[in-house]
């Protein structure tokens, strides 16, 4: 990473990022939200189309100049349109978070039912959650996953959709290891004369390789983050039937944003590209092969993992058995160089400050080209920490091993 222009004018803040990268490199990083970006994808990121205003869309913006953010706006929409099989796409959404908002604006009124997956289940925040948003706007109802199963109950997504009749049902989830059934929920939806919205933010990149189950043609709307499995710079996208296209736009701009990231545009646009690349493929095979063996060794060392596995990314970890609250886990993992979350688990009896699970993914690990052995070799250390989690020499000693593991494995 060459910043060395930074390192003259504000020494500070280029210290902190050497600090970061530093961080970035010698930690086992198992957020499963997160990923490294590719130097390509960075150097787009940072590049001088920050410096331009482009207000509105190809072709028809509210400022000269607009010549070169038109050809890197275009270049986006088409690779994403073919990467997704979608009719139309926005690339404009500044985050996940934003391109969920501007669905609901342009479809929902305030006081409309919307139906999502219960946040402490599994779902986000921006689905109906009372500190959010949509909490406050909208009337809201939840699905669960079953408490035995641990899979989404679709016998009670039926029930309470035609018991609640929502105007629109969301599907997605940001702590869910299973497979996403978009054909059952639409036609959940068809019968009760809802919209339904796909969110893929977590799964971008495993649809895109074919790994996971395609929203299209199942919904109305689609949206993503660019950042997670999709592996792009951080932001959000909008898939949608033609149908919806012109509602969408205009709510993304001048609805709830003013001039679109121009330079995060460009590197949506090569994340697209790296995307459609063979290469990509084996990578989203390769992030599910460690996470399922992943979660077979926590199981192996006595952990318990939320229904039994995982078909994608992720899994939850339910530490109850362990006598470890997920703080404890996190704050203990963090000191021996392993990067979890804590995370809320189905049914949890715990606060969300403190929590009794761990939320573990293999996004980042996979793009640093660790595999099967290495997932063997973390699961042991997960085990030793927590299940010593009060003895300092344990975590001296394992992080002398993550930080060897890491050595192996360069990010850039
Ligand atoms: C991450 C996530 C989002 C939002 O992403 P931000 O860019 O952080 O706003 C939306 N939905 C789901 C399911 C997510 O996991």
């Amino acid at each position: 990473m060459n910043i060395e222009y930074l390192k003259e004018t504000d020494p500070e803040i280029y210290e902190v990022i050497c600090r970061e990268i530093a961080r970035e490199q010698n930690k086992i990083l198992l957020i499963a939200s997160e990923n490294y970006a590719s130097r390509a994808v960075i150097e787009a990121q940072g590049s001088v189309l920050t410096n331009k205003y482009a207000e509105g869309y190809p072709g028809r913006r509210y400022y000269g100049g607009c010549e070169y953010a038109d050809i890197v706006e275009r270049l986006a929409i088409e690779r994403a349109k073919e990467l997704f099989k979608a009719e139309h796409v926005n690339v404009q959404p500044h985050s996940g978070s934003q391109a969920n908002m501007a669905v609901y604006f342009s479809f929902l009124k305030p006081e409309d039912t919307i139906m999502g997956m219960s946040l402490a289940h599994g779902g986000h925040l921006s689905h109906g959650a009372s500190v959010n948003f949509t909490g406050k706007l909208y009337k809201t109802v939840f699905y669960g996953v079953n408490k035995e199963t641990g899979y989404i109950d679709m016998g009670e997504v039926k029930d309470l959709a035609e018991q609640y009749k929502p105007k629109m049902i969301i599907v997605g989830a940001s702590a869910y290891s299973r497979v996403l059934d978009f054909e059952a929920f639409s036609e959940i939806a068809k019968e009760v004369g809802a919209y339904i919205l796909a969110d893929i933010a977590h799964i971008a990149g495993l649809i895109i390789a074919g790994e996971h189950p395609t929203p299209f043609p199942h919904v109305d709307f689609a949206t993503a983050t660019t950042h997670k499995t999709l592996r792009g710079p951080r932001g959000g996208i909008i898939m949608c039937k033609a149908e919806y296209a012109k509602a969408i736009d205009r709510m993304i701009f001048p609805g709830i944003q003013g001039g679109p990231l121009v330079h995060v545009i460009a590197a949506k646009a090569v994340a697209f590209k790296e995307a459609s690349t063979q290469g990509f493929k084996e990578y989203q095979k390769g992030i599910i092969s460690n996470a399922k063996r992943l979660a077979s060794g926590l199981t192996k060392h006595g952990f318990k993992i939320i229904s039994g596995g995982t078909d994608n990314h992720l899994m939850l970890v339910d530490l109850s058995n362990m006598n470890v609250t997920g703080r404890e886990a996190e704050e203990s993992l963090d000191n021996a160089g392993i990067t979890v979350n804590k995370n809320a688990i189905p049914y949890d009896d715990k606060p969300p400050s403190i929590t009794s699970g761990i939320r573990i993914g293999a996004p980042s690990v996979t793009t640093r080209g660790m595999g099967i052995a290495e997932m063997d070799e973390i699961a042991n250390m997960i085990s030793e920490v927590i299940k010593d989690i009060n003895n300092p020499s344990t975590i001296a000693n394992v992080s002398v091993m993550a930080r060897a593991l890491c050595s192996k494995y360069p990010i850039y």
